[in-house]
């Protein structure tokens, strides 16, 4: 068939499809020696750097010492040294702005050198500090254009890398974003901070317990990605999926997800090889990737990488994210990160799994085997439910978006409600604790607490729960309510910081009978008053389940459904607050914060709202009129040689098409309204009246899907997108 239309076009070059990237071969390097070539990392360091001068990196490393600003030049030319050993002609300094995207500002390594020639430089000075021109990046009224200046500070504790590109490859430098006071623009800086809190707070409480010397404590995370892949072609006859990232319009496909056929069923041959090339990629970069299956719907994927040390893998999972985008342009597809791009089928998320410790301590929120860790364990497990049922808003502020929208509170879980699952063995732990059945006793030279006669907890939990938002896995908390498109960043701030307000808490306590006092009496008093104050956010029910609305409010536990009603919960004195006290994020940081993710938000939504009204006008309208008039037409010819024909077609698509102008009229309306107190209102006026009338539009368009000709319909379907690979 030669096609008539973009979408049938797009239909035949997908079944022509010849895959553009030369097969790997497997056999020339293996997995094991490709992980980290790219990378400036530990070994890297060793070899290239001084032995002090490498002692001195390590240190700033692995126990957040301050850096020595007098080993710069020294890394600086190692680094170049190295990189341009890998073909490097320029460096990047790379950040992380409020958008929660990946920004690079690259430089060459030459510099002239006054007679007309040119040298290899780079210096320390270039190495600690940058200066894009970033004037574009948003940043919530905190730089104004008379002093613009934005300034990127290198992270020593995330390593640099080499960006391949065949024509050439450059040195990324991950570096934290500040304006020229010093104030965080970007995702980086407060996270830095949020680790170092939580570090001091921790450590006092591993004093308690007897640690005397416990080394820097990490939160650690592994952040599963979920992604849709359609082929490349499609994707380009979409303006909607070009412009937005999900699709404005388009009619369920007759067969859904309701197949558990594509679940853990093989995965095809053109997305295994593109996982194949990714992967491998991501190794060079050495990024852990581990897990790779496919997803509940028809052409959704997840990928899983080993956990590592919030601000690695946070990096690193911005790095997947771009990744994933350019290996699936080679093998001819597009991968689509968006929250919700296909209305009526699962959407992606974005499973941040969290925990804290480090190689002294071991993993916190393991419960171990013996009485003394289990105790040790309950109170780092009780702090984690006291921080998030005092901020949940905080957490669900963190995960808004207009993407995430359609998922959180929307017709899909996991829910807007903030609760924690933990599992009936551990909760009946906790429910002994606050009845006080459990009673406390002090045995020879080790710790308990009565309730440590709990057996040995199983890792995995046999009762797993995939609607909770937060749920306890066995030995970390998976925060299932992060998008697909999010920077995981945001999250682990508020997790890191609200849990080190817990332990502070908890320290104090301690701390003032430790010693001589009774510990662990203390431990029992503080356990059963957390639990009974802030227990009512265990829930280990069905998150889906309306009755569960319904309890949780009883329950005093917020429902914030959209991103309007959960942003300003980073405003809130309470939030602010707690941010402040423990040097994450000052008052006008947190503010400006909430101006960009309210801008942020209404862009989305801008965006989204003209695309619509062209794609209606321009493609679907068109459509439907000639199709209209093909109807007409031969309702014409037909009557003139006396035959009838019924007219319920033509004149369901007359009334369809009726609808699809008076929606767009009133979509056009609503986006011209600009009379707005604020940014927020702004924003409600988005979610109010804007998003219900990009509704109605689509619900018109695609109704006449459903009637048009076939060759007449100008977008690719639902069916062709998911199904033709
Ligand atoms: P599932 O899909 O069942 O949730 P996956 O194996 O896909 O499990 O993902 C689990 C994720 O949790 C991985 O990224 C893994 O590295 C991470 N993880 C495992 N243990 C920890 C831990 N102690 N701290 C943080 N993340 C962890
Ligand atoms: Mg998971």
């Amino acid at each position: 068939m030669s096609g008539t239309t973009e979408r049938l076009r797009a239909i035949e070059a997908v079944t022509g499809y010849k895959p553009i990237s030369a097969p790997l071969s497997f056999s020339e390097v293996s997995a094991e020696e490709l992980f980290g070539v790219n990378v400036f990392g530990k070994s890297a360091m060793k070899q290239h750097l001084p032995k002090d001068v490498y002692q001195s990196v390590l240190q700033t490393i692995e126990s957040g010492s301050t850096l020595d600003p007098s080993i710069a030049d020294s890394v600086a030319s190692a680094m170049m040294g190295w990189a341009i050993e890998k073909g490097a002609t320029h460096y990047a300094h790379v950040f992380f702005p409020l958008t929660g995207s990946t920004a690079e500002k690259h430089d060459s390594f030459l510099s002239p050198d006054g007679e007309g020639g040119a040298l290899t430089e780079f210096t320390g000075k270039t190495l600690i500090q940058g200066e894009p021109d970033a004037s574009s990046f948003p940043n919530g009224g905190i730089r104004s254009t008379f002093e613009a200046r934005g300034y990127t500070a290198w992270d020593v504790t995330s390593p640099a890398y080499i960006l391949e590109n065949p024509n050439g490859t450059t040195l990324c430098i991950p570096t934290a974003f500040v304006s020229w006071t010093g104030e965080a623009l970007d995702k980086k800086t407060p996270l830095l901070r949020s680790m170092k809190t939580l570090n001091q707070q921790a450590q006092r409480v591993l004093r308690v317990f007897g640690h005397t010397d416990p080394g820097f404590v990490f939160s650690f995370a592994g952040a599963e990605q979920e992604y849709f892949l359609i082929d490349r072609h499609f994707y380009f006859s979409r303006p909607d999926l070009i412009a937005s990232g999900r699709t404005l319009f388009g009619a369920a496909p007759p067969k859904g997800q309701e197949f558990d056929d594509h679940y853990f069923g093989a995965i095809p041959g053109r997305v295994l090889a593109f996982m194949l090339e990714s992967e491998r990629e991501l190794f060079k970069l050495g990024i852990p990737v581990k897990t790779r299956h496919n997803e509940v719907a028809p052409g959704q994927y997840e990928l899983a990488p080993v956990f590592e040390t919030s601000n690695i893998a946070t990096d690193h999972q911005q790095l997947t994210m771009v990744t994933l985008r350019r290996v699936a342009e080679q093998y001819g597809m597009s991968c689509l990160t968006h929250e919700k791009p296909f209305a009526g089928l699962n959407g992606s998320g974005k499973h941040v799994n969290f925990s804290i410790g480090n190689a002294t301590a071991g993993n916190l929120l393991d419960p171990g085997d013996t009485p003394h860790k289990n105790a040790q364990f309950l109170v780092f497990c009780a702090a984690v439910i006291r921080a998030v049922h005092k901020h949940s808003s905080v957490l669900r502020a963190v995960v808004a978006s207009a993407g995430n929208d359609h998922r959180l509170g929307a017709n899909e879980a996991p829910p807007a409600i903030l609760s924690i699952f933990l599992g009936g063995q551990l909760t009946d732990v906790f429910e002994q604790i606050a009845g006080g059945g459990a009673t406390s006793s002090k045995e020879k030279g080790s710790l308990t607490v009565g309730v440590d006669t709990l057996p040995n907890l199983p890792k995995d939990a046999g009762d797993r729960n995939r609607t909770s938002p937060f749920a306890f896995c066995g030995n970390r908390f998976e925060f299932r309510a992060v998008g697909s498109n999010q920077s995981i960043a945001g999250p682990l701030v508020a997790i890191n910081t609200i849990l080190a307000e817990s332990l502070d808490y908890i320290a104090t306590r301690l701390e003032s009978v430790a010693g001589d006092g009774d510990l662990l009496g203390e431990v029992q008093t503080l356990l059963q008053e957390i639990i009974k104050e802030h227990g009512s956010v265990i829930f280990n029910g069905d998150g889906y389940n309306e009755e569960w609305q319904a309890e949780a409010a009883k329950r005093g536990l917020p429902n914030l459904l959209s991103t309007v009603d959960a942003i300003p919960a980073l405003e809130s004195p309470e939030a602010i607050a707690v941010f402040e006290k423990y040097g994450v994020l000052s008052k006008r940081e947190m503010k400006s914060r909430v101006e960009v993710y309210l801008e942020q938000y209404l862009l989305s939504i801008a965006v989204e709202a003209r695309t619509t009204i062209e794609m209606a006008r321009t493609i679907v309208f068109p459509a439907a009129v000639r199709y209209q008039g093909e109807l007409a037409s031969t309702y014409a010819s037909l009557k003139a040689i006396g035959h009838s024909f019924d007219t319920a077609t033509l004149d369901a698509v007359t009334d369809g098409i009726a609808e699809l102008q008076r929606a767009c009229g009133e979509l056009e309306s609503a986006i011209c309204e600009h009379d707005f107190a604020s940014t927020l209102d702004h924003a409600r006026h988005g979610r109010n009246a804007v998003l219900p009338a990009m509704l109605a539009v689509r619900s018109a368009a695609d109704r006449l899907e459903g009637m048009v000709a076939d060759d007449l319909w100008p977008l690719a379907t639902y069916q062709e997108m998911l199904f033709i690979k």
